[in-house]
């Protein structure tokens, strides 16, 4: 299966500039060297392999070759606080674009990707902010074609029937997935995006732990923001924890 007409018209229409590289050490880095050197945005970075590619927590993002690689940079406006939006915009437009070439593909608080349980890829967004305002952003995306993958992780190629058939085809995909789901989000708002987003969400309803007290997940908040629905005898509360407080982990 190729790009759909309607993939292909949001490529055109976007005039994204696209730099390959073969081996560096990270593609959002990368990304903003070129920024500081005044490179045009939007523009997308993509690398065969990354020595020193790195997930939300600073761990290594094993980034070996026949994985897909990329950074989409952006200009924009944004008060600081809403940074939370690039990765969840971008999260469901990826997730949307995969499930339209009907792979099972769900996201997990708050940026990774998960299929079959295992992880898929990641999302991991870096900002510039002047006078409390993001003037631009660099989304990172990382997906699992061929390449080795740790216990965790999953990659395409391990599907049956998979019906993408190249890394070529996965770049567009994604970056056809990043432009709609920043295009979704600027048109629809934030509302609607979390609406979208925990469609999405493989969390939604799972009951975890913390403090001892068991509670349920019911959504994301404008912030990104986990909300747990925390019950004890005679109590209940709801609480939302931020982005960076708490991983959910994988249960294999
Ligand atoms: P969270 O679950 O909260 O997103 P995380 O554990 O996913 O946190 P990240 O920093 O986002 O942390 O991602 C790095 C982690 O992802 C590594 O510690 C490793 O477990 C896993 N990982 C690294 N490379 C890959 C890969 N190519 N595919 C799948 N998983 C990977």
């Amino acid at each position: 299966m190729s790009l759909n007409q309607q993939q292909l018209e949001n490529l055109l229409k976007s005039s994204l500039a696209v730099y390959c590289y073969d081996i560096i050490p990270s593609t959002n880095q990368t990304a903003w060297e070129l920024l500081e050197k005044g490179e045009k945005t939007p523009f997308v970075v993509i690398a065969s392999q990354q020595t020193a590619g790195r997930g939300q927590w600073g761990r290594k993002w094993e980034s070996s070759e026949g994985g897909l690689y990329l950074s989409f940079a952006i200009s924009l406006n944004l008060i600081a606080t809403d940074a939370p939006h690039l990765t969840l915009c971008s999260g469901v437009g990826i997730v949307q674009n995969l499930e339209n070439y009907d792979i099972p593909v769900q996201l997990k608080w708050p940026n990774d990707l998960v299929l079959h349980k295992r992880k898929l890829g990641g999302i991991y967004t870096e900002t510039k902010v002047y006078q409390n305002r993001i003037t631009e952003a660099v989304i990172g995306v990382g997906i699992n074609w061929t390449n080795s993958v740790p216990e965790i992780g999953i990659n395409l190629h391990s599907l049956n029937n998979c019906s993408i058939v190249s890394l070529e085809q996965l770049a567009a995909i994604a970056i056809d997935g990043l432009l709609s789901g920043y295009d979704f989000y600027l048109s629809r708002g934030i509302e609607q995006l979390i609406l979208a987003y925990i469609a999405k969400l493989q969390n939604y309803g799972q009951t975890i732990t913390i403090d001892g007290c068991k509670g349920i997940i019911v959504g994301v908040n404008q912030q990104g923001a986990l909300k747990v629905f925390l019950k004890s005898p005679g109590a209940s509360t709801e609480i939302c924890l931020p982005i960076g407080t708490i991983s959910l982990g994988y249960d294999l």
